[in-house]
Formats: C-alpha cells, structure tokens, sequence
C-alpha cells in the first residue's frame, strides 16, 4: 500500500448551466483548500459559465 501525502489534488470543474465536466486541475490543497470557482469557457453553452470544483 502506497502512503504518499501529496497537496496535490485532481479535481474537476463542472458547468453550472449543464453541467458537463469540462475542466480537470490540479490544485495545491494548502495554498487553496477552499472550493474552486472559475469562470471558464463552456463549449456546450458556447460561452463563458461558472465552473466550480467537483471531486473526481
Ligand atoms: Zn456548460
């Protein structure tokens, strides 16, 4: 059994408007422990949406 400790985290950023998983990332748990909130581009809606963290 591996027991590595990593801050490192792969989470995905889901749309708000359709939901589609459309983003993975790594994030740095220590420096960001809080939820990601991102305005990214959306190619289902065609247009920038609020993404937000979703564990994987
Ligand atoms: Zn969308």
């Amino acid at each position: 059994m591996a027991k590595k400790k990593s801050v490192i985290e792969n989470v995905a950023l889901q749309c708000e408007v359709c939901k589609n998983r459309n983003y993975t990332v790594r994030k740095n748990k220590k420096s960001n422990p809080e939820r990601l909130e991102l305005s990214k581009y959306c190619r289902f809606d065609r247009k920038h949406t609020r993404h937000k963290e979703i564990k994987k």
